[in-house]
């Protein structure tokens, strides 16, 4: 049975987040201690670090911002901005690209930066979309995978030590207290953190037909190149008060295009616009851990004092886990068709992945679906209002 945090509504299912002894979790935690945060102190630390790596000569840029073209990247391009910086902007495409994901990247282009777009190869990706898929349960993988080793490698490339990443998500979301409080990412981060789910690149070779050398975007760059070129990543979100609410705000008061309406599975209409797998990878959590987007961004808006705990139980009952049906309005056949999966192949792997103590089944143990494909939790009402 799910126990909820008794601030916000995250279930105890969610890995590596830990209710205290007042039923309060680390991501509560860890917001309420950002209170105690001097942010002047921590913007003259920010200053004095961009003055360090700035280019003196003007010869080099003075950091790269790996951007997705989302209302966060596009508030760090506007602060680096700013702050007066010159950035080289990195995208890693992302595997299935909405026309809104493609509007909002030529916007962070029209902002006034160089920008360079790494597209890995779609038959490889396609096939690393069904391995994720059917082996971790994440048909992200090879994204998750690759916006964080493709900057890198960029980084490496072009000899621009300084990598400045949006926040960390340990602390937002909960996550171990020595990583929820780093400002820095390197590979260890990202090995333990990053969503990789213990599916590593040496694991795929051989699958599929894949060779090593398909997988060179997703493979971080050796120790030596990262010492070569001096190679640091940090979070902007250690040094300015990270809210994403706050950042879609300033986005889209430089040219960001939100969805027009709020998005399948969500509460919003400002994030997660850029890629049509996405539906698939938060309903995968779901089903794992009992909990979708809409719980994630609930939970951002109760700790920020924007709605009630009482509200966001209510707009997660009605919005979160729902069969993904369609994403940013593409429907599921379209999505799965270049993984050459059908719709009931995609329900089997659905039900290989579900948590099954979590949801309703029926006498002969099998879940319980309504009309719509929908799964219902266990005794979900009693617990969550307790
Ligand atoms: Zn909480």
């Amino acid at each position: 049975m799910l126990k909820y945090c008794t601030r916000c509504v995250m279930p105890d299912t969610k890995p590596d987040l830990l209710l205290d002894a007042e039923g309060i979790c680390n991501a509560c935690r860890n917001y309420e201690q950002r209170k105690a945060i001097d942010w002047d102190t921590r913007k003259r630390e920010l200053e004095a670090l961009l003055d360090r790596y700035r280019s003196r000569d003007g010869s080099q840029w003075d950091c790269i911002v790996p951007v997705s073209g989302g209302k966060d990247s596009t508030f760090q391009v506007v602060r680096m901005l700013q702050l007066g910086l010159n950035p080289l902007c990195v995208t890693a495409t992302t595997c299935d690209l909405s026309e809104l994901g493609r509007k909002n990247i030529q916007n962070i282009k029209s902002l006034g930066v160089d920008y360079m777009e790494f597209s890995p190869n779609p038959v490889v990706r396609r096939k690393l979309n069904r391995i994720g898929l059917t082996q971790v349960g994440d048909i992200s993988w090879p994204e998750h995978a690759g916006i964080f080793t493709i900057p890198v490698r960029a980084a490496v490339q072009f000899g621009v030590p300084l990598l400045m990443w949006g926040e960390n998500s340990q602390n937002e979301y909960g996550g171990p207290a020595a990583a929820a409080r780093d400002n820095v990412l390197n590979r260890r981060w990202l090995e333990e953190f990053g969503g990789l789910l213990g599916l590593r690149v040496s694991d795929l070779v051989g699958l599929d037909g894949i060779a090593e050398k398909d997988l060179i975007p997703y493979t971080y760059p050796s120790d030596e190149e990262l010492k070569r070129v001096g190679v640091t990543g940090l979070f902007l979100g250690y040094y300015l008060p990270w809210d994403g609410y706050a950042n879609a705000l300033i986005a889209q008061a430089n040219g960001f295009t939100t969805y027009d309406t709020t998005v399948e599975g969500s509460i919003v209409n400002y994030e997660n616009l850029d890629n049509h797998q996405t539906g698939i990878h938060d309903y995968f959590k779901f089903l794992k851990f009992g909990f979708g987007r809409a719980t994630d961004i609930a939970c951002l808006h109760i700790r920020r004092g924007r709605i009630t705990r009482k509200d966001g139980l209510d707009l997660v009952k009605r919005h979160d886990g729902k069969f993904p049906r369609t994403y940013l309005g593409k429907p599921l056949e379209e999505i799965l068709a270049p993984l050459d999966m059908t719709t009931d192949e995609f329900t089997r792997v659905c039900d290989r992945f579900t948590n099954k103590k979590i949801f309703v089944r029926d006498a002969a143990g099998n879940l319980v679906r309504d009309k719509e494909g929908n799964l219902s939790k266990i005794n979900d009402d009693n617990q969550a209002r307790t």
